[in-house]
C-alpha cells in the first residue's frame, strides 16, 4: 500500500468513467473492471481507438473532458463495484502527480483488489506511482504509428518499467512485418512478458489479424491478446 497520498485535493482531466465491463486486452482479458479513462495525450498514432481525449480536428475536446476530484472518483468506484479498476487514456502518466493521491486513496479503501495502469510507455513512472499499482500495462508504440521514433520510444522510460518490475508489455500489431519490430525491441530492452494484440477497431479485422498472427506469435514463444470488447461490441464507447 503507498504511504504517499500527495495532494488530496488535486483534480484530474478525466475522458469517461466507465465499468463495470470487462477487461478486453492483455493478461487480465475477460476479467470483470472499472474503467477511469483520463484525458489527453502527447502522442498522435494514426490509429489511435481513442481520438477524444486529444484530436481537436475531429472531437470537441471542451465536451470530452471534465475535471474530477480524488473524492468524486471515489464515490464513482463506490457506486459502481467489483473488478479491476484500469487507468486508462489517452496517456494518463501525463497527469501522474495528480494520479498519485487517487491511487493511494484507492489502495487505502476497499474499492479494489488491483490497480492496473495503461500507458505508451514514453513517460517514466514515479516512485509513487510505482509503489501504488498493482501492474502497468505497456505499449510501445511500433513504425505504423507514424510517430518518429524519438517520440514514440523513450529508452529511459522503458528501463524505468522494466526495473519497476510491474511491466507487461503489449504490442499493437497489423501484420507480420511488425512482428521483427517487436522481437527487435523485446531484444533490446529485455521486455517480458509480452502480448501481441491485433490492431482495429471491428471484429471482422481484429479475428482476421488474429488468426494471421496467431502461429508467428507462438512460434516466438509469446501471448496473444484479442480486442474482447472490440468481438463484443464493435467500437462502442465506453464498453
Ligand atoms: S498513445 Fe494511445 S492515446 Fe495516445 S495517440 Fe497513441 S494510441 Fe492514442
Amino acid at each position: 500500500m503507498s504511504t504517499n497520498t500527495g495532494d488530496a485535493t488535486a483534480t484530474l482531466a478525466v475522458n469517461e468513467l466507465f465499468g463495470p465491463t470487462f477487461q478486453g486486452e492483455g493478461p487480465n482479458q475477460g476479467r470483470l473492471a472499472r474503467f477511469i479513462r483520463l484525458f489527453g495525450c502527447h502522442l498522435t498514432c494514426e490509429w489511435c481507438d481513442t481520438p477524444q481525449t486529444w484530436d481537436r480536428r475531429r472531437h470537441d475536446l471542451t465536451a470530452e473532458q471534465q475535471q474530477l476530484g480524488v473524492a468524486d472518483i471515489l464515490n464513482w468506484l463506490a457506486d459502481s463495484p467489483g473488478g479491476l479498476v484500469v487507468i486508462t487514456g489517452g496517456e494518463p502518466l501525463l497527469q501522474q502527480r495528480a494520479l498519485e493521491p487517487l491511487l493511494a486513496a484507492i489502495n487505502q479503501s476497499d474499492l479494489a483488489a488491483e490497480i492496473e495502469v495503461e500507458t505508451s510507455g514514453t513517460i517514466a513512472p514515479s516512485a509513487a506511482v510505482v509503489e501504488a499499482v498493482t501492474r502497468f500495462s505497456v505499449s510501445p508504440k511500433l513504425a505504423h504509428s507514424t510517430l518518429l521514433e524519438r517520440q514514440r520510444l523513450r529508452p529511459a522510460a522503458l528501463r524505468q518499467f522494466v526495473l519497476s518490475g510491474k511491466a507487461h508489455w503489449k504490442f499493437v500489431v497489423q501484420s507480420m512485418k511488425d512482428l521483427d519490430e517487436v522481437e527487435h525491441l523485446v531484444a533490446q530492452y529485455r521486455l517480458d512478458p509480452v502480448w501481441i494484440m491485433p490492431e482495429g477497431t471491428d471484429s471482422t479485422t481484429v479475428l482476421d489479424r488474429m488468426r494471421l498472427l496467431a502461429d508467428p506469435v507462438l512460434a516466438r514463444g509469446w501471448n496473444l491478446t484479442s480486442r474482447l470488447h472490440i468481438l463484443l461490441w464493435e467500437n462502442a464507447r465506453a464498453r
